[in-house]
C-alpha cells in the first residue's frame, strides 16, 4: 500500500508539469474505483487550469480554477507520465490529458483507490473534514500526541496509526518510529510520559522525512514512463526483521499482530 512518503513522492514527480497547464480531457476506462467516478468528470475539467498539487494525509489535491480533483491511491494505485503511443494496459484506468502535451496515466490493479471531484475549498471534502494533523507540519509536536493520548487507552501503535490522532503513519512507520523511541507497540497510549511523546513525535518526522528522502532519488521514473513507484528501497531496524537480530543490542525481534496489522519490536529496546 503506497504510505505517505510514496504518496509524497508522487506528489513532487508531478507537481511541476502539472502546475500551470490546462486540461484537455479527461479519459476514464473503468470508473469502478473504491466510489464510482463521476460520469461528468471529463465536462467538468475539460479546459480548466491547474494551479497547484498538493496533499493531505494520503490525497493527492490536484488544485484547478473551479475545484479540487482528490485522488487516492488506494492499495495499489500509481500514477505516472506516458506518452501518446504508450500502450493502454489492463489496470490502466484513467489518464488526464494536458495541453503541455502531457499525460498523467492512473494505474490501480485492486481498484481501492478514488478519483473525486469537490467544488470549492478541499478541506470542506467529507474525506478530509476529520483527518488530524500532517506529522510533517507545525501542527504535529509532543505535546499534540501528549495531549491526544490522555483519553485512550488503545495500544500506542494503534493510535499512532489512527487518523483521527495524526495521519499518514502507516504500519512500517508507525513500527520504526516506535523502536528508535523505544516504547513497546503494546503500551496503553495513555501510559506515555510527556517526555516520550516528544521523542515519538520526533522520531514519526524523522522516518516519515528519512523515507521521503529515498522516494527522491525515484522521482525520475514518474517522467520517463518507465518507472513503478513502489516501496523505496530501505531498510528498517524492526519491520519484517521478526526472529532476526536487533541491530542496537542483539535481541531478538518479536512480531505480534495488533489490530489485523504486523507489529514488529525489540523486547529489550522497547520494554512493556
Ligand atoms: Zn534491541
Amino acid at each position: 500500500m503506497p504510505e505517505l512518503p510514496e504518496v509524497e513522492t508522487t506528489r513532487r514527480g508531478i507537481q511541476n508539469q502539472l502546475t500551470g497547464a490546462r486540461i484537455s480531457a479527461i479519459v476514464v476506462r473503468n470508473p469502478a474505483l473504491r466510489w464510482p467516478v463521476a460520469p461528468d468528470l471529463d465536462a467538468i475539467l475539460r479546459g480548466q487550469r491547474i494551479l497547484d498539487v498538493g496533499r493531505r494525509a494520503k490525497y493527492l489535491l490536484i488544485e484547478c480554477e473551479q475545484g479540487t480533483l482528490i485522488i487516492h491511491l488506494g492499495m495499489s494505485g500509481s500514477l505516472r507520465f506516458v506518452t501518446a503511443d504508450t500502450p493502454i494496459e489492463k489496470h490502466d484506468h484513467i489518464d488526464l490529458l494536458l495541453d503541455n502535451g502531457h499525460i498523467l496515466r492512473y494505474r490501480d490493479p485492486r481498484r481501492f483507490g478514488a478519483v473525486l471531484w469537490q467544488y470549492g475549498p478541499v478541506l470542506l471534502h467529507p474525506l478530509l473534514t476529520k483527518l488530524g494533523p500532517e506529522p510533517l507540519s507545525d501542527a504535529f509536536d509532543g505535546s499534540v500526541l501528549f495531549d491526544a493520548t490522555r483519553k485512550r487507552g488503545s495500544a500506542i501503535k494503534l493510535t499512532i496509526m489512527d487518523n483521527h490522532v495524526v495521519v499518514g503513519v502507516g504500519n512500517i512507520y508507525a513500527n520504526e518510529a516506535l523502536f528508535h523511541a523505544g516504547i513497546a507497540p503494546t503500551r496503553s497510549a495513555r501510559s506515555l510520559t510527556a517526555e516520550e511523546c516528544g521523542r515519538l513525535a520526533a522520531e514519526i518526522r524523522t522516518v516519515l522525512t528519512r523515507a521521503i528522502a529515498a522516494g527522491g532519488s525515484t522521482l525520475r521514473d514518474f517522467v520517463d514512463a518507465i518507472g513503478k513507484p513502489g516501496y523505496f528501497q530501505q531498510s528498517y531496524f524492526v519491520y519484517g526483521r521478526s526472529e532476526q537480530a536487533c541491530l542496537r543490542c542483539g535481541s531478538v525481534i518479536r512480531q505480534i499482530r495488533q489490530g489485523q496489522r504486523s507489529s514488529f519490536f525489540c523486547p529489550h529496546c522497547q520494554p512493556c
